[in-house]
This record gives structure tokens, C-alpha cells and sequence, in this order.
């Protein structure tokens, strides 16, 4: 390589990984000449933002949440974070908290919104709590039957524990055969574009951290319990 030549990068994919190497190696260093192959011809990769009928939406409902300082920071500096109510804020009155300072998202699209989290799964015409959880609501949308179904087959999980070779074998030990061909099979094969089997079981410990039928049974008796000590 001659003095003064830059060193060409290759990065495959234009998804958030991508770019952001892309980003960085450019924002760092004057060395390098930065190429991103991308197949599908837009970016954003799963995160993607697509238009349908004037309308922007993501392939599915994205929030920005991290525990790790450098990356918030890392995307204050992009996006910062909603200083002044939006539109939808002041039709719906809804009042999020703002930063002091930041960006108007009526004036600026440069703006990380605020927004309250509400995450459900339609299925059969019903919403369902995402992650799932066991209340009254649940047991009513599913019906008396596949209730039954799910509670059986949950039982038939608990004795006979399958090895765990698979995301489809991490989720049937946990939540019974009912639930996971329910709530989990189709969800994740959508998400990841692969069916759980053909996925680790370590990446089902490293999502459902702490969610579990255990974790929610324990969460509703806790509940009943602390209720009928303070009542
Ligand atoms: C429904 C849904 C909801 C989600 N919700 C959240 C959320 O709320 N918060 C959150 O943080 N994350 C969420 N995620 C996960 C998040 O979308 C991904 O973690 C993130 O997009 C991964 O980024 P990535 O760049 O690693 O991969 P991808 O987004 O998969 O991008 C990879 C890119 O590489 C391209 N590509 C692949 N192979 C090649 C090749 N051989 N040649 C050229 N190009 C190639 C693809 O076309 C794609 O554009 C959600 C995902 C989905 C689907």
C-alpha cells in the first residue's frame, strides 16, 4: 500500500451493526475508505423504517433502551433525546418526560422520542400481554379449553424435560408445547427469519431472562399474598 493510500473496509450489511462500524471507523480515523454491501437495497437492516400509504412504521415496534452508558451516549449524540411535546403527545395528552433543552420533533426529525412501552401479541383477534403473563385477562382471552391445553401441556413439559439442543426446546421445557406453538414458535421465526429449532437454546436465556410460568405464578400468588397481608 502506498504512503497516504487508505486502507479499503468492507462491511456486509447496511443494518445498525454495519453502519455503525461504518460510522465509527469514518468518525475515528481518516485512514480508512469504508464500503457497505447491503443485498436488500435499503438500510436499517430489521430495524428498517418502511413507508406504507404515506404512513412510517418499523417491520416491528423498536425502542431504544440500553443499560449501557456509552451506548446511550453513543446515541444522544445521533438522535437526542425529545425536549418539547409532539403532535401525538398534545392530540393524545399524553405528558412523557422531557429533557430540558432538547430538540422540538415538530421542528427537527433529528429527535429520539419519548414514548411509554406497550408491548402485545395479536392473536385470534385478542391482544395478549407481551411477555406473557398469567391474569385473569389472559385466562379469559384464551378460553376455558385452551387454557386447559395450555396448564396439561405446561404439566406434561414439567415431568418430561426434553434436552436442550434448540430455542424451540429452551421455550417447551419452560412454558409447556400449547403456549410456545402459541406465543413463541411463529413470533420468533418472524422476528429472527429462523424457526426456534434451528436456534441456540442460550440465546432463549440470554431474551427471556427471569420469564418463566414459575416467575409468573410466583409474581400473581406474591401478589394475592402481599394483598391480603396489607388489606
Ligand atoms: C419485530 C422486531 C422488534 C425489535 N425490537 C427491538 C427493540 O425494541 N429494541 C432493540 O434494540 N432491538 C429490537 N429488535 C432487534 C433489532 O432489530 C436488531 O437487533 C438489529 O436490527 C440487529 O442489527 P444488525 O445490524 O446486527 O442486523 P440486521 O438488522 O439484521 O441487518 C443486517 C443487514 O445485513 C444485510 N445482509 C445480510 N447478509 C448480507 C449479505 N450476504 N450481503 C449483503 N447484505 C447482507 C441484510 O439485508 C440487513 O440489511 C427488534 C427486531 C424485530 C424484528
Amino acid at each position: 500500500m502506498a504512503a497516504g493510500e487508505k486502507k479499503k473496509v468492507i462491511i456486509i450489511g447496511a443494518g445498525p451493526a454495519g453502519l455503525t462500524a461504518a460510522y465509527e471507523l469514518l468518525d475515528k480515523s481518516e485512514d480508512y475508505q469504508v464500503v457497505v454491501l447491503e443485498e436488500s437495497g435499503c438500510f436499517g437492516g430489521i430495524s428498517r423504517t418502511v413507508e406504507y400509504h404515506g404512513n412510517r412504521m418499523d417491520m416491528g415496534g423498536h425502542r431504544f433502551f440500553s443499560k449501557v452508558p456509552e451506548v446511550n451516549a453513543w446515541w444522544e449524540k445521533m438522535l437526542p433525546t425529545q425536549g418539547a411535546p409532539s403532535r401525538d403527545d398534545k392530540m393524545l395528552h399524553r405528558t412523557s418526560s422531557l429533557k430540558s433543552g432538547g430538540p422540538d420533533p415538530e421542528q427537527t426529525d433529528r429527535v429520539m422520542l419519548r414514548r411509554n412501552r406497550l408491548s402485545r401479541i395479536f392473536f385470534k383477534n385478542k391482544f395478549f400481554d407481551y411477555p406473557v403473563s398469567l391474569k385473569p385477562e389472559t385466562i379469559r382471552n384464551m378460553g376455558f379449553g385452551t387454557t386447559m391445553e395450555v396448564g396439561f401441556s405446561y404439566l406434561a413439559s414439567a415431568v418430561h424435560k426434553r434436552p436442550e439442543n434448540s430455542l424451540e426446546d429452551f421455550y417447551i421445557n419452560r412454558f409447556g408445547k400449547k403456549l410456545y406453538s402459541m406465543f413463541f414458535e411463529h413470533y420468533t421465526e418472524n422476528l429472527w427469519g429462523r424457526h426456534p429449532s434451528e436456534i441456540s437454546p442460550e440465546w432463549g436465556a440470554q431474551r427471556v431472562k427471569g420469564l418463566s410460568i414459575n416467575a409468573i405464578l410466583k409474581d400473581i400468588f406474591g401478589k394475592a399474598f402481599h394483598k391480603k397481608r396489607s388489606g
